[in-house]
């Protein structure tokens, strides 16, 4: 389905922040790409990110969408514990989980990154992650544009 992606992201914020009692800021730049997602995987996929920046911070969350040539990039930023590097190779590992004694009064199954991983494969999406301990965290989907779909290759 090919959609504008910004009304999809405001549609599953304005969810969450009601949810969470949180603020959660859209930057889109008055930019509106249209991208070609399966709504239902994206919705899920974007909630993973927010959860953890919820779980993870206290802080507002900031969601802010970019466009090249090629692709529409979609940043999920927490200013939250943050990751360590050493870890940041595991996390996309079903049940990894950073800390578990940290992470045990947060819940969570370590389940959430391997799933967002899986959808994002599915739907020809790449996910990219920069983190520094006790500043934040930001995830960033890399959806190409369809007309970029092997042409170059
Ligand atoms: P759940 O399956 O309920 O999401 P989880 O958060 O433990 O549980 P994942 O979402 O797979 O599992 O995340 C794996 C690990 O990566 C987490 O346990 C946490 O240590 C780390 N992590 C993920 N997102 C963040 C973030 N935004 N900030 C800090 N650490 C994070």
């Amino acid at each position: 389905e090919y959609i504008p992606v910004v009304k999809l992201i405001e549609s599953v914020v304005y969810r969450l922040e009601k949810v969470f009692k949180r603020n959660i800021n859209i930057d889109a730049s008055g930019r509106n790409p249209h991208i070609y997602v399966h709504p239902p995987a994206f919705e899920q996929l974007l909630r993973i990110f927010l959860d953890n920046a919820h779980k993870y911070s206290s802080d507002d969350i900031d969601v802010a969408v970019d466009e090249t040539a090629h692709a529409v990039l979609i940043k999920i930023t927490d200013y939250g514990i943050g990751i360590p590097e050493e870890d940041l190779g595991d996390i996309f590992t079903r049940f990894y989980r950073v800390d578990k004694a940290r992470t045990r009064k947060t819940g969570g199954s370590g389940l959430g990154l391997s799933i967002a991983k899986q959808l994002a494969d599915n739907n020809d999406i790449k996910i990219s992650v920069s983190s520094k301990v006790d500043e934040g965290t930001t995830f960033t989907l890399i959806i190409k544009k369809e007309a970029d779909n092997g042409e170059a290759e």
